[in-house]
C-alpha cells in the first residue's frame, strides 16, 4: 500500500493554487511558502488527509504581511500602552493611507519648489494653541525632552523638583533621559514638598533651564506643596514644562490634568507633550512655545534624528482639524448607554453576566481618575480564549472573572466582540 505521506501534494504544485498565487502576490512568497510547508508538515504527520494540505494553507494564511495584529481593547484602560496607546480616528487612519505612497510632505505642488515638511501639520497644531509662538514635533515626548536639554542644557544644569524626577514605565526615567543630553540636574525641594526659595537658590549662571514635569502615573497627596508654572516664570531662566498626556485645551472631566493652552498662558518658555495619549493621536513629540526657543530646537543637528515620518505628520493633523478621535469620545461615552450596549451582548450569550466597574485613563495619565463604566462578564477562562481567537479581545480578570469593559472598545466592534466570545464557546 502506498503510504499516505507520499502523496504530499508539492510546494510548487500547491502554489499553482490560483488562491495560493493571489495570495503571493498581496502578501509576497515567504509568508505563503510558510503556510504550505505547515500545511505539509501536517499531513505528512497524518493530521490531515493529502487532499486537504491546499485548504489549510489558506486557512493558514495570516491576513496582512505584518505580525502585528488588530485587537480589540476591552480592559477599560483608555490610553493603553501595551496596546498601542491611542486608537487613530477614521480620519486619521484614511489620512495615513493617503500620505503612505509619494506625498507633497516636503515639496510645494504649486512653485514645484521644495517646501518645510509637516507645515500644515504645525499649521494644524499651532491654530489649535494660538499662544504658541511655534509648534515642533518630534518622535516622541521623550525626544522633545531630550532635544530641550541638549539646547537648553548641555554642559550646564536643568533645575527641578525631586518630587518631580519621576519614573514613566518600563524602566523609563526623566533624570536619565535628561542626563543623557549632558546636562547635569540640579534637584531642588524633597520628594513631598518644595519652594520658590529652593528653586531661586539653585538658579545660577550655569542654569540651562527650569523643569516641571507632570507626575502622570503617580499622586503625592497629604503633606505636599508644588510651585507653579507662573511662580516659575518670575525666576528669568526659560520654563520648560513637561505636561505628559498632550491635552491641548482644559478637558472638563480632567481638571487635575494639564494643558498646553493653560500652561503657556501661565508662562511656560516652551511645553512638551505626546502625540498619543489623550490628544488621541499618532504617537508624537508635540513642543509649543517660544519661537526663538522652537527654532534653535528645530536647527540642532540632533533634531533630524528625532524627525517624524510623514505617517505621523498626516495622521496627527487629521487628529488635530479633524472630528473627535476615539479617545476623545471613550472618556465622555455615557454610562448608560455603556450599560445599553452591555445588555444587548449579555443576552445572546448563555455565560455572561452585566457588571458595573470602573475604567482608567491609563498611559501614564490623570492618575487617580475613575470613570464609571460597565462590562460584560464571563468565566475566568474566557480572558486567554479570547486573546488566541482570530480577532483577539483583550479584556482584565478581577476577583475570577473576564470582564469586557465597553468603554474603551468602539460601538462598531460591538458585534466583532459577541462573535469573538461565541467562538470561545
Ligand atoms: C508619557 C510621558 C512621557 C513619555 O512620553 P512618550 O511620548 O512616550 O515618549 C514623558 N513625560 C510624561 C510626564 C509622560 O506622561
Amino acid at each position: 500500500m502506498t503510504d499516505p505521506r507520499r502523496l504530499v501534494p508539492r510546494t510548487d504544485a500547491l502554489l499553482a493554487d490560483p488562491r495560493l498565487a493571489a495570495a503571493t502576490r498581496a502578501l509576497g512568497g515567504a509568508l505563503v511558502k510558510q503556510a504550505v510547508v505547515e500545511a505539509q508538515q501536517r499531513a505528512r504527520s497524518g493530521q490531515i488527509p493529502p487532499d486537504a494540505v491546499a485548504d489549510a494553507a489558506v486557512a493558514g494564511l495570516p491576513v496582512t504581511a505584518t505580525s502585528l495584529r488588530a485587537v480589540i481593547n476591552a480592559t477599560g484602560v483608555v490610553v493603553h500602552t501595551n496596546l498601542g496607546r491611542a486608537p487613530l480616528s477614521e480620519a486619521a487612519r484614511a489620512a495615513v493611507i493617503a500620505a503612505a505612497g509619494c506625498t507633497d510632505v516636503e515639496f510645494d505642488l504649486a512653485s514645484g519648489q521644495r517646501a518645510r515638511r509637516g507645515r500644515a501639520t504645525i499649521a494644524a497644531l499651532a491654530d489649535a494653541v494660538p499662544r504658541a509662538g511655534a509648534v515642533h514635533v518630534v518622535n516622541n515626548n521623550a525626544a522633545a525632552l531630550l532635544l530641550c536639554g541638549l539646547v537648553l542644557a548641555a554642559g550646564r544644569e536643568i533645575v527641578v523638583s525631586r518630587g518631580e524626577l519621576v519614573e514613566i514605565g518600563d524602566g523609563f526615567r526623566i533624570p536619565e533621559l535628561l542626563a543623557a543630553s549632558g546636562a547635569t540636574l540640579r534637584e531642588v525641594g524633597t520628594t513631598n514638598r518644595v519652594h520658590l526659595r529652593d528653586y531661586a537658590e539653585a538658579i545660577g549662571e550655569a542654569t540651562g533651564f527650569v523643569l516641571k514635569v507632570h507626575p502622570s502615573n503617580f499622586r503625592v497627596t497629604g503633606f505636599t506643596r508644588e510651585v507653579g508654572v507662573a511662580e516659575l516664570a518670575t525666576l528669568g531662566p526659560p520654563v520648560v514644562v513637561d505636561i505628559g498626556s498632550g491635552l491641548l485645551r482644559p478637558h472638563p472631566l480632567l481638571p487635575d490634568e494639564p494643558d498646553a493652552a493653560t500652561t503657556l498662558a501661565q508662562g511656560a518658555s516652551l511645553v512638551t507633550a505626546s502625540g498619543d495619549k489623550l490628544l488621541g493621536g499618532p504617537q508624537a513629540g508635540l513642543l509649543f512655545g517660544d519661537s526663538e526657543i522652537v527654532e534653535r530646537l528645530r536647527r540642532h543637528p540632533a533634531a533630524r534624528a528625532m524627525r517624524v515620518d510623514k505617517l505621523t505628520l498626516a495622521a496627527l493633523e487629521a487628529t488635530v482639524r479633524g472630528p473627535e478621535p476615539p479617545v476623545a469620545a471613550m472618556l465622555t461615552a455615557d454610562v448608560e448607554r455603556l450599560r445599553e450596549r452591555v445588555w444587548a451582548l449579555v443576552k445572546r450569550l448563555d455565560v455572561a453576566e452585566v457588571h458595573d466597574t470602573v475604567s482608567a485613563i491609563g498611559g501614564g495619565g490623570a492618575p487617580g481618575v475613575e470613570l464609571p463604566s460597565v462590562a460584560v462578564s464571563l468565566p475566568s477562562h474566557y480572558a486567554e480564549a479570547l486573546r488566541r481567537g482570530t480577532r483577539p479581545v483583550v479584556g482584565r480578570v478581577e476577583r475570577g472573572r473576564c470582564l469586557l469593559d465597553l468603554r474603551t472598545v468602539h460601538p462598531d466592534e460591538d458585534e466583532e466582540l459577541l462573535n469573538a466570545v461565541l467562538a470561545c464557546t
